[in-house]
């Protein structure tokens, strides 16, 4: 199981539901499971449970019970996300889970006071993992009941398992400064190869990227 020395950007940027799927991916060195290693872990939960509205210690963050309940939602939204992605049914058992997880710790509305107006806020009861979990399964919610998860991607390179919702329709990779580049090596590399070999495209000449279009063949 490959490490980590930071948490790149991109697992921290998609919706809650996304981020919490790629917690675990693929680079060269072998599979990468953030929620199984307790540092990678705390930093990216840490940072992640501020967008569900959830404050998450560090101390928190590093429980087994914390672990244990992240990696239960985020087996019904993987076994959930290809099925709904593509307008299909997804699991019962995966809707049942993180309709479980909502249940076990509501979103009961608040009244507050901000120090100048009286504004509506959200609480859920319960302990951190139960908390955490139930606001990933709303995020998931959230997620599935919108339209535009039949948007929602895989990354185009073979050996990377990313999901991303584009805000541009033409993006292809999960980081174009990491997959694009791998891949634009490929078809590099592809191009360039001794004579005697097949070459499965059509030219030989000419630098990465010299098409000047990204996606051209593919999508
Ligand atoms: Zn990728």
């Amino acid at each position: 199981m490959a490490h980590l020395s930071a948490i790149p950007s991109i697992l921290l940027s998609e919706p809650p539901a996304l981020d919490l799927v790629n917690t675990r991916f693929h680079v060269p060195a072998g599979w990468v499971d953030l929620l199984e290693h307790s540092e990678q872990r705390t930093e990216w939960l840490t940072a992640e449970a501020g967008r569900l509205g959830i404050s998450a210690t560090k101390a928190g963050a590093r429980s087994d019970a914390v672990a244990a309940a992240i990696k239960a939602v985020r087996e019904h939204v993987a076994a959930a996300l290809e099925p709904a992605r593509h307008g299909k049914r997804p699991p019962t058992r995966a809707l049942s889970g993180l309709n479980e997880a909502l249940r076990a710790a509501p979103a009961v509305p608040q009244a507050c006071w901000d120090g100048s107006a009286v504004v509506a806020t959200t609480d859920r009861a319960g302990s951190l993992a139960t908390r955490l979990a139930a606001g990933f399964a709303e995020a998931a919610v959230e997620l599935f009941a919108d339209p535009a998860i039949r948007n929602v991607r895989r990354c185009a390179a073979p050996d990377c398992v990313i999901a991303f919702l584009p805000r541009n329709a033409n993006r292809r990779w999960c980081a174009p400064n990491i997959c694009g580049n791998r891949e634009r090596v490929a078809r590099y590399y592809l191009r360039h190869k001794p004579a005697h070999q097949d070459a499965p495209y059509g030219t030989r000449s000419g630098a990465p990227g010299a098409d000047g279009r990204e996606g051209s063949g593919r999508h």
